[in-house]
């Protein structure tokens, strides 16, 4: 059994794959070349309407994505930028990388999602932004975030690294803020086969800047008139994103709605399955429980061979590279909590009842004998 099929979801699209990258061999085009545009059209529509699509930018990931919004805001030395200490690096990394301060805010237990009170308190004149992460799947209490962002003049950026496909209010995953970035790290909701990542905004002015910002801070060739980078997706990995998108969108996401589902509705009197905020729907990037011992826990379903992962042992204030940061020293005990008792399933969409029964009968039998 594995953590994520990523072959079996590449045999879904596998003729439409080879189709697409054949073509692109053809023409040649190996930079913006026209699958990038395509991507870009069809992910932009997808998070908003056919007649009102969202502008979308690929790039060449999700921390590149990071980087380039917050360069497009103009956010750098000085600022400062709250965001979780509860996720992957690269949404605090970014924001040190364009010369400003990460401000830590603790989460809610609940739904490991930044905790809108805990921002409020950590807000000064210096503050910017807000990155909330829609951690493991399910978009952070945009509603609060919003009225806090609003009332105290803060831009907020949406990490949908891990959330594309989710939706809250109807609202998609990577549509909330001014900017949203997401992941197609193979490992992710929709992933590639490589690194890519994307950027999202309504506004069409932010989204000519983060164009020029992805290469190179051109619109013309050789005329710069912002810092930029390149920081593109190249033509290969867009058209394989393209290619795999429709199966996604028509099939992987009601799936993975009802493997997630079909866990918690087993496991939820035996232990700490996800709590889905109403309004919410969860793509499950990862399918998240709190046992009594995870470590044991991991042990007993690593001897049925049934592999498992933690998400994240060591949370940000932890972690070296943010020692000298002000609010390292801060106590985050929500965030330390998940961070001591958290454990990962195995999940994909085309998990089959036989693997996800032997699963929870392992983690039925941990519980009632821990
Ligand atoms: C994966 C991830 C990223 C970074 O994406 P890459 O494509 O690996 O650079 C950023 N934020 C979160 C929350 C992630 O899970």
């Amino acid at each position: 059994m594995q953590f994520i099929d990523i072959k079996t979801i590449h045999a879904r699209s596998a003729d439409t794959i080879d189709a697409a990258v054949a073509k692109v061999f053809e023409h040649g085009r190996y930079i913006n070349g026209p699958e990038v545009y395509a991507l870009e059209a069809a992910l932009g529509e997808f998070l908003g309407t056919p007649d009102k699509p969202l502008h979308c930018v690929a790039v060449a990931s999700g921390t590149m994505a990071l980087e380039i919004a917050l360069r497009a805001l103009g956010i750098g030395p000085g600022d400062e930028v709250i965001t979780t200490p509860f996720t992957w690096i690269s949404t605090a990394e970014t924001i040190a990388l364009v010369g400003a301060t990460p401000v830590f805010a603790d989460i809610e237990l609940e739904t490991y999602n930044i905790d809108s009170k805990e921002v409020e308190k950590v807000i000064t004149a210096r503050t910017k932004a807000i990155i909330p992460v829609d951690l493991f799947g399910q978009m952070a209490d945009y509603p609060a975030l919003e009225a806090i962002a609003q009332k105290h003049g803060l831009k907020i950026i949406e990490d949908a690294a891990q959330s594309f496909g989710a939706e809250q209010n109807g609202r998609k995953a990577g549509s909330a803020g001014i900017v949203a970035t997401t992941s197609f790290f193979p490992a992710k909701p929709l992933g590639g086969y490589g690194d890519g990542g994307a950027v999202f905004t309504a506004d069409p002015e932010l989204a000519e800047t983060i164009r020029a910002v992805t290469n190179h801070g051109c619109k013309e060739r050789e005329s710069h008139y912002v810092l930029g980078t390149n920081g593109r997706c190249d033509s290969l990995q867009a058209a394989i994103i393209h290619a795999k998108f429709p199966n996604f969108r028509d099939e992987e996401i009601t799936l993975r709605q009802q493997v997630g589902a079909r866990y918690s509705e087993a496991l939820k009197d035996y232990t700490t399955v996800p709590t889905i905020h109403p309004g919410n729907t969860h793509i499950y990037a990862q399918y998240t429980i709190r046992p009594k011992n995870r470590d044991s826990l991991g042990a007993a379903l690593k001897a049925k061979d049934i592999p498992s992962a933690v998400y994240y042992r060591k949370p940000l204030h932890q972690q070296a590279v943010f020692a000298d940061l002000p609010c390292a020293k801060k106590d985050f005990p929500n965030t330390d909590k998940a961070s001591q008792e958290v454990i990962s399933l195995p999940f994909h969409p085309y998990l089959t009842a036989d693997d996800q029964d032997r699963i929870i009968e392992t983690v039925i039998e941990h519980e009632m004998a821990t």
